[in-house]
């Protein structure tokens, strides 16, 4: 079914935070108007939004009101059942299909879909018993990384396991079962590409770039990355092949290694915008959310052309949000701020983003340079 949303019809948005702000603020371009479903009247979104339904994300009569509400349904929060999912559908378009948040919210599912697909990413085994990891350490060897299949994101839900005797407590501790054993893959760097994909299965990539972490949590994306090129293709290639195996209409962020020696495998994939696509406001004539948008009302999904280098630094916590007058203050810094009202450690507050002449990405002297007052915040408490 193709679906041509005119100007001024609803856009339904599944999740109340900053991924659905940017993409309700997006719509708004567009002419559309956005209605959230949420649990707090005072989230990011609900606050640029023309409406929203307030209420739990499993309760049918509510999934109904907030169905009747709206045009076509998106989704920017993952851990709405895929059964609500499915309900909505029942009711009125929903992109990307609950299918796909199904494979995405189960490592396990996600990696034996990547892999039928020809994917590669760590190796990996399943695991239900204390038996189960015993057995699977010893084939993927240790150093590995053991995650709760569900509901694990910024790092929440794994162990590191260096040795044999680590084992039984981590798989005591991590739950819900049943988890994942994964290889420990030693990255030369991080990389993700963000996707989208038509209705009449058109697709449009941005450049792929590098993310470097703080304590589990995205804190710098450089745009484009700094690998060699036929890694950048690499990358963009497998996130082409997730986008069509998984027949997307949609959005997809796909989070890649690169090893010491050139390979890509990838890590999880996310159908929705991501963090690591915000440099694409600034930095790109139509940036993810419009894609986004786009693809969910089945315009034309424009190019995923880049204008410029950017640095996108992360404002997580208090600490960087105190950082907030010096940032307003500084030219060349590009804020956004996600109208949180409480900044609690680890919390996503608002993010900045510099720009740089295409082909003048600085190396990492003067990137820390170029953020100024963001070079060198404090570590996280
Ligand atoms: P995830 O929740 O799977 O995105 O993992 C969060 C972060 O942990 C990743 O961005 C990596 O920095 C690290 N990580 C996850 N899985 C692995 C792995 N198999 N090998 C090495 N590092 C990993």
């Amino acid at each position: 079914m193709s679906l041509l949303l005119p100007p001024n019809a609803t856009i339904g948005i599944v999740g109340g935070g900053q991924l659905g702000r940017m993409s309700a603020l997006a719509a708004a371009r567009l002419g559309y108007r956005c209605h959230i479903l949420t649990q707090d009247a005072n989230d990011p979104a609900v606050q640029v939004a023309h409406g929203h339904t307030l209420g739990d994300y499993e309760d049918s009569a509510t999934l109904r009101r907030f169905a009747a509400a709206v045009d076509v349904i998106t989704f920017e929060f993952e851990n709405v059942s895929a059964e609500g999912l499915d309900l909505l559908a029942s009711l009125k378009p929903v992109r990307p299909s609950p299918e796909i948040l199904r494979i995405s919210q189960n490592r396990i599912a996600e990696k034996t879909f990547l892999n039928a697909a020809g994917v590669p990413t760590a190796p990996w085994r399943a695991v239900r018993s204390l038996a189960e990891l015993q057995h699977a350490a010893s084939e993927l060897g240790l150093p590995a990384i053991l995650k709760t299949a569900r509901l694990g994101y910024d790092g929440k839900g794994q162990r590191l396991l260096r040795d044999m005797a680590d084992l039984a407590a981590a798989f005591e501790e991590l739950s819900p079962k049943p988890l994942i054993l994964e290889g420990f893959v030693s990255f030369a760097c991080e990389i993700s590409v963000i996707v989208a994909r038509g209705a009449d299965g058109g697709i449009a990539a941005f450049d792929t770039v590098e993310n470097r972490h703080r304590d589990h949590i995205l804190d710098l994306t450089l745009a484009p990355a700094r690998v060699q090129d036929p890694v950048a293709h690499a990358a963009q290639a497998l996130a082409r092949r997730v986008a069509e195996a998984l027949d997307l209409v949609g959005l997809l962020a796909v989070e890649m290694f690169v090893t010491h020696d050139g390979k890509v495998l990838v890590n999880e994939i996310a159908p929705r915008p991501h963090n690591s696509g915000h440099w694409t406001i600034d930095a790109c004539p139509a940036s993810q959310f419009e894609l986004h948008i786009r693809a969910v009302a089945g315009l034309p999904l424009n190019e995923a052309v880049r204008h410029s280098d950017a640095v996108m630094k992360n404002l997580v916590g208090p600490e960087e949000l105190a950082l907030w007058p010096e940032i307003l203050a500084t030219p060349g810094l590009i804020p956004h701020h996600y109208g949180k009202s409480e900044a609690r450690p680890g919390r996503k507050m608002g993010h900045v983003t510099r720009l740089f002449p295409r082909g003048a990405l600085p190396g990492d002297f003067g990137v820390a340079d170029a953020l100024g007052c963001l070079a060198t915040p404090p570590a996280h408490a």
